[in-house]
Protein backbone atom coordinates (compact mmCIF):
# COMPACT_ATOMS: atom_id res chain seq x y z
CA UNK A 1 0.00 0.00 0.00
CA UNK A 2 2.00 3.51 -1.33
CA UNK A 3 1.54 6.14 1.27
CA UNK A 4 -0.54 8.28 -0.97
CA UNK A 5 -3.24 5.82 -1.03
CA UNK A 6 -2.96 5.54 2.59
CA UNK A 7 -2.87 9.02 2.91
CA UNK A 8 -5.99 9.29 0.36
CA UNK A 9 -8.02 6.80 2.64
CA UNK A 10 -7.06 9.06 5.66
CA UNK A 11 -8.44 12.42 4.64
CA UNK A 12 -11.57 10.23 3.01
CA UNK A 13 -12.29 8.68 6.33
CA UNK A 14 -11.54 12.13 7.61
CA UNK A 15 -14.86 13.64 5.31
CA UNK A 16 -16.89 11.04 6.42
CA UNK A 17 -16.30 11.24 9.87
CA UNK A 18 -17.18 15.46 9.53
CA UNK A 19 -19.87 14.70 7.53
CA UNK A 20 -21.27 12.32 10.43
CA UNK A 21 -20.40 14.64 13.03
CA UNK A 22 -22.49 17.38 11.40
CA UNK A 23 -25.18 14.48 10.81
CA UNK A 24 -28.80 14.54 12.75
CA UNK A 25 -30.80 12.74 10.77
CA UNK A 26 -31.79 10.70 13.83
CA UNK A 27 -33.31 11.75 17.15
CA UNK A 28 -30.05 10.17 19.13
CA UNK A 29 -27.97 12.72 16.87
CA UNK A 30 -29.01 15.89 19.18
CA UNK A 31 -28.81 13.76 22.38
CA UNK A 32 -25.37 12.50 21.56
CA UNK A 33 -22.03 14.45 23.62
CA UNK A 34 -19.82 12.81 20.84
CA UNK A 35 -20.28 11.30 17.03
CA UNK A 36 -18.37 8.04 17.08
CA UNK A 37 -17.49 7.74 13.77
CA UNK A 38 -14.80 5.00 13.95
CA UNK A 39 -11.12 4.25 14.30
CA UNK A 40 -7.84 2.40 13.05
CA UNK A 41 -5.57 1.44 10.44
CA UNK A 42 -7.17 2.47 6.64
CA UNK A 43 -5.71 0.05 5.41
CA UNK A 44 -7.09 -2.91 7.26
CA UNK A 45 -7.80 -6.27 6.06
CA UNK A 46 -9.99 -6.91 9.14
CA UNK A 47 -12.83 -4.21 9.82
CA UNK A 48 -15.05 -4.62 13.22
CA UNK A 49 -18.65 -3.54 12.76
CA UNK A 50 -20.45 -3.63 16.32
CA UNK A 51 -23.74 -2.05 17.26
CA UNK A 52 -23.46 1.36 18.73
CA UNK A 53 -21.83 3.55 21.66
CA UNK A 54 -22.47 3.31 24.80
CA UNK A 55 -21.93 5.76 27.69
CA UNK A 56 -18.25 5.77 27.55
CA UNK A 57 -17.78 5.41 23.93
CA UNK A 58 -19.79 8.62 23.59
CA UNK A 59 -18.16 10.16 26.47
CA UNK A 60 -14.75 9.79 24.77
CA UNK A 61 -15.65 9.87 20.96
CA UNK A 62 -14.11 6.26 20.52
CA UNK A 63 -15.63 2.66 19.50
CA UNK A 64 -15.07 0.05 22.04
CA UNK A 65 -13.56 1.56 24.97
CA UNK A 66 -14.12 0.31 28.54
CA UNK A 67 -14.61 -3.64 29.71
CA UNK A 68 -15.92 -4.14 26.10
CA UNK A 69 -12.93 -2.71 24.46
CA UNK A 70 -10.82 -4.59 26.50
CA UNK A 71 -11.80 -7.52 25.85
CA UNK A 72 -12.15 -6.77 22.57
CA UNK A 73 -8.31 -5.86 22.51
CA UNK A 74 -7.68 -9.48 24.20
CA UNK A 75 -9.53 -11.06 21.21
CA UNK A 76 -7.30 -9.50 18.46
CA UNK A 77 -4.16 -9.84 20.79
CA UNK A 78 -5.28 -14.15 20.67
CA UNK A 79 -4.86 -14.51 16.86
CA UNK A 80 -2.30 -12.15 16.82
CA UNK A 81 -3.65 -8.60 16.44
CA UNK A 82 -3.03 -5.02 17.85
CA UNK A 83 -6.42 -2.94 18.02
CA UNK A 84 -4.20 -0.39 15.72
CA UNK A 85 -3.91 -3.35 12.70
CA UNK A 86 -7.61 -3.12 12.59
CA UNK A 87 -10.63 -0.96 11.81
CA UNK A 88 -13.39 -0.70 14.21
CA UNK A 89 -16.67 0.95 13.42
CA UNK A 90 -20.39 0.88 14.26
CA UNK A 91 -23.63 0.60 12.78
CA UNK A 92 -24.78 3.79 14.31
CA UNK A 93 -22.72 6.49 15.12
CA UNK A 94 -24.08 8.13 17.59
CA UNK A 95 -24.73 6.81 21.23
CA UNK A 96 -28.73 5.53 21.21
CA UNK A 97 -30.03 5.49 24.59
CA UNK A 98 -33.59 5.42 26.09
CA UNK A 99 -34.96 6.88 29.81
CA UNK A 100 -34.19 4.77 32.64
CA UNK A 101 -34.94 5.45 36.40
CA UNK A 102 -31.56 7.16 36.62
CA UNK A 103 -31.11 8.96 33.41
CA UNK A 104 -30.38 7.45 29.67
CA UNK A 105 -29.26 4.13 29.95
CA UNK A 106 -27.97 2.42 26.61
CA UNK A 107 -30.30 0.39 24.51
CA UNK A 108 -29.64 -0.80 20.84
CA UNK A 109 -29.75 1.12 17.89
CA UNK A 110 -33.07 0.82 16.01
CA UNK A 111 -33.56 -0.19 12.34
CA UNK A 112 -34.92 3.21 11.34
CA UNK A 113 -31.38 4.71 12.97
CA UNK A 114 -29.44 1.88 11.81
CA UNK A 115 -30.58 2.47 8.08
CA UNK A 116 -30.29 6.61 8.61
CA UNK A 117 -26.58 5.51 9.74
CA UNK A 118 -25.57 2.74 6.50
CA UNK A 119 -24.40 5.26 4.21
CA UNK A 120 -21.70 6.02 6.68
CA UNK A 121 -20.95 2.41 7.32
CA UNK A 122 -20.97 1.85 3.64
CA UNK A 123 -18.36 4.65 2.62
CA UNK A 124 -16.00 3.56 5.32
CA UNK A 125 -16.37 -0.30 3.99
CA UNK A 126 -15.63 1.04 0.58
CA UNK A 127 -12.62 3.31 1.55
CA UNK A 128 -11.22 0.66 3.96
CA UNK A 129 -11.67 -1.84 1.36
CA UNK A 130 -10.89 -5.10 4.19
CA UNK A 131 -10.02 -8.16 3.22
CA UNK A 132 -12.26 -9.35 6.14
CA UNK A 133 -15.65 -8.33 7.62
CA UNK A 134 -16.29 -9.04 11.43
CA UNK A 135 -19.63 -8.17 12.93
CA UNK A 136 -20.01 -8.04 16.69
CA UNK A 137 -22.97 -9.10 17.85
CA UNK A 138 -27.08 -9.39 16.59
CA UNK A 139 -27.76 -6.05 15.59
CA UNK A 140 -24.68 -5.72 13.42
CA UNK A 141 -25.41 -8.93 12.08
CA UNK A 142 -28.69 -8.27 11.38
CA UNK A 143 -27.57 -5.02 9.81
CA UNK A 144 -25.84 -7.25 6.88
CA UNK A 145 -27.66 -10.46 6.60
CA UNK A 146 -31.08 -8.90 7.30
CA UNK A 147 -33.58 -8.85 10.56
CA UNK A 148 -34.03 -12.56 10.64
CA UNK A 149 -30.78 -13.28 10.60
CA UNK A 150 -30.46 -15.93 14.31
CA UNK A 151 -27.03 -15.03 15.75
CA UNK A 152 -26.95 -18.28 18.06
CA UNK A 153 -27.88 -20.41 15.08
CA UNK A 154 -25.98 -18.99 11.71
CA UNK A 155 -23.16 -16.90 13.63
CA UNK A 156 -19.86 -19.31 12.66
CA UNK A 157 -20.00 -19.58 8.56
CA UNK A 158 -19.05 -17.18 6.12
CA UNK A 159 -21.08 -14.92 4.87
CA UNK A 160 -21.45 -12.43 1.72
CA UNK A 161 -20.73 -8.76 3.01
CA UNK A 162 -21.15 -5.52 1.32
CA UNK A 163 -18.88 -5.81 -1.98
CA UNK A 164 -18.53 -9.04 -1.54
CA UNK A 165 -16.41 -8.97 1.36
CA UNK A 166 -16.15 -12.30 3.54
CA UNK A 167 -18.05 -11.72 6.51
CA UNK A 168 -17.96 -13.82 9.76
CA UNK A 169 -20.46 -12.78 12.97
CA UNK A 170 -19.28 -13.53 16.22
CA UNK A 171 -20.77 -12.70 20.00
CA UNK A 172 -20.14 -8.87 21.10
CA UNK A 173 -17.48 -8.64 23.99
CA UNK A 174 -20.42 -7.00 26.14
CA UNK A 175 -22.84 -9.98 25.46
CA UNK A 176 -19.64 -12.21 26.61
CA UNK A 177 -19.00 -10.11 29.41
CA UNK A 178 -22.48 -10.90 30.86
CA UNK A 179 -21.96 -14.42 30.52
CA UNK A 180 -21.59 -16.96 33.91
CA UNK A 181 -20.70 -20.08 33.97
CA UNK A 182 -21.46 -22.53 32.05
CA UNK A 183 -22.54 -20.30 29.22
CA UNK A 184 -19.30 -18.40 29.72
CA UNK A 185 -17.40 -21.49 29.08
CA UNK A 186 -19.63 -22.12 25.68
CA UNK A 187 -19.88 -18.77 24.79
CA UNK A 188 -15.94 -18.28 25.03
CA UNK A 189 -15.40 -21.91 22.82
CA UNK A 190 -17.55 -19.74 20.18
CA UNK A 191 -15.93 -16.65 19.61
CA UNK A 192 -12.56 -18.75 19.80
CA UNK A 193 -13.50 -20.75 16.89
CA UNK A 194 -15.08 -17.64 15.22
CA UNK A 195 -11.75 -16.04 15.59
CA UNK A 196 -9.42 -18.33 14.23
CA UNK A 197 -11.69 -18.50 11.26
CA UNK A 198 -10.85 -15.02 10.94
CA UNK A 199 -7.11 -15.24 11.60
CA UNK A 200 -7.21 -18.32 8.98
CA UNK A 201 -9.01 -16.18 6.30
CA UNK A 202 -6.81 -13.27 6.58
CA UNK A 203 -3.67 -15.92 6.36
CA UNK A 204 -4.91 -17.48 3.12
CA UNK A 205 -5.81 -13.91 1.31
CA UNK A 206 -2.75 -11.87 1.89
CA UNK A 207 0.05 -14.74 1.81
CA UNK A 208 2.44 -12.87 2.74
CA UNK A 209 1.05 -12.26 6.69
CA UNK A 210 2.18 -14.85 9.06
CA UNK A 211 1.00 -18.26 8.72
CA UNK A 212 -2.07 -18.93 11.32
CA UNK A 213 -0.06 -19.34 14.72
CA UNK A 214 -2.83 -18.25 16.97
CA UNK A 215 -2.28 -19.90 20.47
CA UNK A 216 -5.80 -20.56 22.61
CA UNK A 217 -5.67 -17.96 25.25
CA UNK A 218 -7.22 -17.64 28.15
CA UNK A 219 -9.25 -14.40 27.15
CA UNK A 220 -10.63 -14.02 30.36
CA UNK A 221 -6.83 -13.69 32.18
CA UNK A 222 -6.57 -11.00 34.12
CA UNK A 223 -9.03 -9.08 37.06
CA UNK A 224 -10.19 -5.95 35.16
CA UNK A 225 -12.10 -7.68 32.93
CA UNK A 226 -14.44 -10.10 34.54
CA UNK A 227 -14.89 -9.60 38.19
S1 LIG B 1 -26.80 7.79 14.18
FE1 LIG B 1 -25.86 8.21 12.17
S2 LIG B 1 -27.57 8.87 10.84
FE2 LIG B 1 -28.26 9.02 13.00
S3 LIG B 1 -27.80 11.14 13.60
FE3 LIG B 1 -26.03 9.91 14.20
S4 LIG B 1 -24.61 10.06 12.45
FE4 LIG B 1 -26.63 10.73 11.71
Amino acid sequence: MSLEERARRERALQQGAARASACRACAIGAQRRNNVYGEGDPCADLMLVGEGPGETEDRLGRPFVGRAGELLEKMLGAIGLAREDVYIANTVKCRPTSQGERGLKNRAPDPAEMANCRPFLDEQIEIIRPRVLLALGAPAAKSFLGPSYAITKQRGRWERGPLEIPLLVTFHPAYVLRQTGGELTAVKRLVWDDLKAVRSRIDELRAELPSASARQVDLFEGPSVVE
